[in-house]
């Protein structure tokens, strides 16, 4: 019998295709196919339920159910068997639907008549977009053969869909990927943005899921498969590495690649009437449903690979994908699922704005967006399956909105913003010059932070007096291999140079908690943030500090120099690491090296335990930056880059502001200056609080530094300061409301 299903399942292949071949309307094609279907299947019904929205299916055709409920009957997600397939999917094979767990009765289609219901994910990889179910009379559970063939028919369906095949009528039947679709993601850097979507890794277009000829696409997939076999050997031949967990790893991927399981299946489909592209993408749909369900650590790494692979066979198939050579459209926004900074340097500076399904505000690609002072929006779920690259795209930053496709309305209200936005930019050039004085006389000392060639222009642009947190590790991050110390001098030389004489605090190394270095072996900690990370590894295995405070030392070429340490926790561990700085003068100085002029060698007060360090610290370190991400991470315990806690605890919280203004005070007591450097100094209200518990010296993103500036001209730090109090005597958990309330008087 499976062999008569074959040829019935390639039979209906066959007239499947015929009919999408003729010239005729959306609706009429599904009607076409249920039908088909229907008999092909020998059952009294076949229906077609397609999403509407992301939580609603509708009906869009059925041959068998009452003809009057095609569009009307909708279902939630979950809802009804249909619901469950969607939801799980999984398929649901009952010879007894009314008596199955989920059933939902809806009379306007008739179908309590029907016992049996075989009910399918119509899905494109991993992605539901909606159900096919055949129903009937008699009581009967379907064959695991038929029930693949439909599964085929499914993955027809799927690509038909995507292909905008049963568009033109019905209102369920638009367009995909025409319609405008909105975004609500997390606020990455700030901003506004218009352009055109350039996908990071553009999907892969499947034109014909049809074999047209059974033995040209089982010739085309074995060719593919041993190219693929070739390349992933290649590949594998350069990573080899001596450890042995990882070679574990990439020897699993090999495996794979040269799975006959997963090639016979594939032969399969092909058997089935499928193209070579069509059923690969059966297969890794089959796979991604899978990783959505797998808890297993394991399988799901085992599944990721299989996606890889995919992704690379239908590459080689389709000559599409990554090398596409898709021109960057006017205006590029990058979309992507996530992306690390090396790549995103690659891409250039040409970039409107940034979206992301995945990553986080402390991730590497956000700090290099707020380098370039474009808008990110990260946690865009969705988005890399619904934009195809050139489509038209807003990106709100302030907000952490999306508008794919937009109508005009939205993007009427968009130009609006973006005019109010320039001109607010506008009035910080006018006063780009002046200090950030208060109404009392008090000036608060604005500077940049920066990590790259790239952000040193803005120095100038932004008016900031110099650069108060220069953050070695993203070169180290964007590079392939280890910069030699020439290289890291150079580059040293180069960012004092661009500086024209304005102080750059150049913080060695952190590297570890998120920060892992691509040649450098992770480790697998469980918590790094609280790991082996910064001057923990930089005085454990000095090498590299070494490295780095020599090409220092021989970039300041005889002028001043600032060198700053990060996540010190006690005294002792400044005193070792200020000990590697001697020494390396001293080395440098045997060298017949030039000495810089002058030097200073601070701190960064990063964990709670630093503030009650012993009064000598603070009069032993010649300055402390207060890194008050990590600092507020570790005071709250709330993981900076778990977006679940991130905003729990407020910055403004008068726990946290008292602590920062004791830590203030240390330092004004032992006469050592104290600057803030953590993502908050660039927030206005934030920046007069941190002004007014006494902070004189703010870090921030260059393009914050106007909207800073104008805020601390419009106040009084110390009415500030007692608003902070005032707070605190009512016993409210945040100054924030009281600080707020106060500045809308001022309007
Ligand atoms: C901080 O922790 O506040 C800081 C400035 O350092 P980073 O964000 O690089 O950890
Ligand atoms: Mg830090």
């Amino acid at each position: 019998m499976p062999q008569r299903r074959d040829q019935e399942s390639r039979k209906l292949l066959g007239r499947l295709r015929d009919a999408m071949a003729e010239e005729s309307a959306g609706q009429e094609r599904l009607d076409k196919i249920t039908s088909l279907i229907a008999t092909s299947m020998q059952t009294e019904v076949c229906s077609i339920y397609l999403f509407r929205d992301a939580e609603t299916l509708e009906l869009c055709a059925t041959e068998g159910l009452e003809a009057d409920s095609v569009h009307q009957t909708r279902l939630r997600l979950g809802e009804g068997l249909v619901g469950k397939v969607a939801k799980t999917s999984r398929i649901v094979n009952t010879a007894d639907a009314p008596g199955t767990k989920g059933f939902r009765y809806m009379p306007e289609t008739g179908e309590e008549r029907y016992s049996s219901f075989l009910g399918l994910p119509i899905q494109r990889l991993g992605e539901s977009l909606g159900v096919l179910v055949v129903q009937s009379k008699e009581a009967r559970t379907y064959t695991a053969d038929e029930v693949y063939g439909l599964e085929v028919v499914a993955m027809v369906i799927a690509e038909m869909t995507e292909l905008g095949a049963f568009v033109g009528d019905g209102a369920a039947l638009s367009a995909r990927h025409q319609q405008p679709v909105m975004f609500r993601g997390a606020v990455g850097q700030e901003g506004a943005a218009r352009g055109n979507v350039y996908l990071h890794e553009p999907r892969v277009v499947i034109t014909n899921p049809f074999s047209d000829d059974e033995e040209t696409e089982l010739t085309r997939i074995r060719e593919a498969v041993d190219q693929l076999r070739v390349s992933v050997d290649d590949m594998l031949a350069g990573a080899r590495t001596p450890d042995k967990e990882q070679m574990k790893v990439l020897d699993a991927y090999r495996m794979f690649a040269n799975s006959r399981s997963w090639l016979r299946r594939m032969e399969d489909d092909i058997r089935n009437g499928l193209s070579a592209e069509a059923a690969v993408e059966k297969e890794q749909s089959l796979a991604r449903a899978r990783l959505g369900q797998a808890s297993d650590a394991y399988l799901r790494e085992r599944l990721h690979d299989l996606d890889d692979l995919s992704n690379r066979l239908l590459r080689i198939l389709t000559g599409q994908g990554a090398q596409t050579g898709a021109e960057m459209p006017e205006r590029p926004i990058l979309v992507a699922r996530n992306i690390g900074p090396g790549e995103l340097l690659e891409y250039g500076k040409s970039l409107r704005a940034i979206v992301l399904e995945q990553g986080s505000v402390g991730s590497h690609a956000a700090i290099v967006a707020r380098a370039w002072a474009i808008p990110l929006v990260i946690h865009a779920k969705g988005i890399t399956t619904e934009a195809l690259n050139g489509d038209p795209i807003l990106v709100d930053g302030e907000q952490g909105i999306v508008h794919l496709r937009p109508d005009d309305s939205v993007d009427a209200a968009f130009t609006d913003k973006i005019a109010m936005l320039t001109k607010a930019q506008e009035r910080y050039v006018s006063i780009r010059d002046l200090p950030a004085t208060d109404t009392s006389g008090a000036t608060v000392s604005l500077q940049m932070n920066a990590g790259l060639m790239a952000d040193l222009p803005s120095l100038e642009g932004s008016g900031a007096e110099g650069v108060g947190l220069f953050r070695t590790e993203l070169q180290f991050l964007v590079r392939n291999q280890m910069p030699s110390r020439t290289e890291l001098a150079g580059l040293y030389t180069r960012v004092l140079n661009a500086a024209a004489g304005k102080r750059v605090v150049f913080r060695t190394l952190d590297i570890g908690s998120d920060k892992v270095l691509p040649y450098m072996k992770p480790n697998d900690e469980p918590n790094p943030a609280l790991g082996w990370r910064a001057i923990r590894v930089g005085l454990d295995k000095p090498g590299i500090l070494r490295m780095q405070l020599q090409a220092l030392i021989r970039a300041a070429n005889g002028g001043p120099l600032t060198v700053m340490f990060p996540f010190i926790a006690e005294y002792a561990e400044f005193l070792a690491a200020r000990a590697e700085f001697d020494k390396a003068m001293a080395r440098e100085e045997k060298l017949g090296h030039v000495l810089p002029s002058s030097v200073e060698v601070g701190a960064m007060l990063e964990t709670p335990s630093l503030s009650y360090a012993p009064d000598s610290f603070f009069r032993d370190v010649d300055f402390i930056s207060i890194g008050g991400n990590d600092l507020k991470q570790f005071f709250f315990a709330a993981d900076r880059e778990n977006e679940r806690v991130r905003r729990r605890y407020d910055v403004l919280n008068v726990s946290f502001l008292k602590f920062l203004e004791q830590t203030v005070q240390r330092c004004k007591y032992a006469g050592t200056p104290v600057s803030f450097c953590g993502e908050d100094a660039g927030r206005p209200i934030e920046a007069i609080c941190l002004g007014a518990i006494g902070l004189r010296a703010l870090s921030m993103r260059p393009a914050s530094i106007g909207p800073v500036k104008h805020m601390i001209q419009r106040v009084n730090l110390d009415e500030v300061r007692e608003l902070i109090k005032g707070a605190e005597k009512r016993g409210e958990a945040s100054a924030r409301p009281a600080v707020a309330a106060w500045l809308r008087t001022l309007d």
